[in-house]
């Protein structure tokens, strides 16, 4: 039996390891300790990742590595790769771990995305206000979930925002006047065959994912959504599942950011598909044949976050296990949509 090492071992690595049982494949999910959400599914290989020795075990142990976390040194991913194959490929991981390679890529791709400059100091970030207008000034790297962001809805506020954030790396994006937000799900196999899910709806508030729908209500973008994805997943020479998070302006779709990974948008494939999105994505690293995506009934998914009213039992629950706090995705439900 083939065994994929995961990276981590939170919620994504859980619900990977709960889709891989019904795929026969085993799973090891390589983490820091052994409380996680997925071990209680999955068997952990408890390390430091700047172990080296840690690794090579771990790499020993598998087949396939892949990750739910795209935040890896560079140095770690080179390492891994040299033991075993890993995906999605490097480039994709390295691009997506930074808002800038991630614009400049789309740029490249003639993939629309938000307005940008990339920020080094408070008077780089008066110049980009002055050029773009309200927007977000963002970090660069490793902010998730509304994390690193300052939001300027003043022109004046470019000296507060650079103190609040300019000890790293910063991107400025002109404000997206969206009317709503969606994410387009493809998987890619080692032969370069693709399978897209349908457009996906999503609402965010404060930043982080409340609620997807699948299928969007509206899928007349899912044209673009899949031309830009397919370009995306090309010119990476992509395997896995990727997800690319879309505004949805009077315009069309404006590109906002890629996972190199299964995303939060996609547990809602769980029941609304014939394959979920964890299980191309094993399919993919595994070399198995991906499964055309089916709509089997149209499904709201709601993220629980901060803390779990124990009464709301219906649909599919996922509790991931997790120590309640305050913005914290604890778990999700997922519904069929019941057409009145
Ligand atoms: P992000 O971390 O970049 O995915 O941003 C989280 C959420 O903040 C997005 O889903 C949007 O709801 C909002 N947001 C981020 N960037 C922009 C932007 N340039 N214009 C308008 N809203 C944004």
């Amino acid at each position: 039996m083939i065994t994929v090492g995961i990276l981590g071992a939170g919620q994504l690595a859980q619900l990977l390891a709960h889709s891989a049982y019904q795929l026969g494949v085993n799973t090891l999910c390589f983490a820091d300790s052994a409380d996680c959400p997925a071990a209680r599914l999955s068997p952990i290989h408890v390390g430091d990742m700047q172990d080296e020795a840690a690794l090579k075990s771990f790499a020993d142990t598998v087949d396939v590595i892949t990750f739910e976390n795209e935040n890896i040194d560079e140095a770690v991913i080179d390492f891994l790769c040299a033991q075993k194959p890993l995906y999605p490929p490097k480039k994709a991981i390295i691009t997506a771990q930074d808002r800038l390679l991630e614009k400049q890529l789309f740029d490249q791709l003639s993939i629309p995305c938000a307005p940008y400059r990339a920020v080094d100091s408070v008077e780089a970030l008066e110049q980009a206000i002055d050029a773009l207008g309200v927007g977000i000034l963002k970090t660069r790297r490793l902010g998730y979930d509304g994390k690193g962001q300052f939001r300027i809805s003043d022109t004046r506020q470019g000296a507060e925002a650079f103190a609040a954030l300019g000890s790293q790396d910063l991107v400025y994006e002109g404000l997206v006047n969206f009317q709503g937000e969606c994410s387009q799900l493809a998987a890619r196999d080692q032969d370069g065959n693709t399978a897209f899910y349908p457009l996906v709806e999503n609402v965010h508030r404060e930043g982080i994912l409340r609620t997807s729908i699948c299928p969007a209500l509206d899928q007349r973008l899912s044209e673009q959504a899949q031309a830009s994805t397919q370009k995306l997943l090309d010119e990476l020479d992509y395997v896995g599942l990727l997800a690319v998070e879309f505004f949805v302006d009077e315009n069309g779709l404006v590109a906002n950011e890629i996972a190199p990974r299964v995303h939060n948008s996609g547990h809602v494939t769980i029941e609304a598909c014939n394959a979920s999105q964890f299980e191309n994505h094993l399919r993919a690293v595994t070399g198995k044949p991906l499964v055309e995506p089916i709509v089997l009934q149209s499904c709201r998914m709601e993220n629980i976050i901060g803390e779990f009213n124990r009464n709301q039992t219906d649909g599919h629950l996922y509790y991931y296990g997790k120590t309640p706090r305050p913005g914290r995705k604890l778990g999700h439900i997922t519904q069929a949509i019941v057409k009145e």
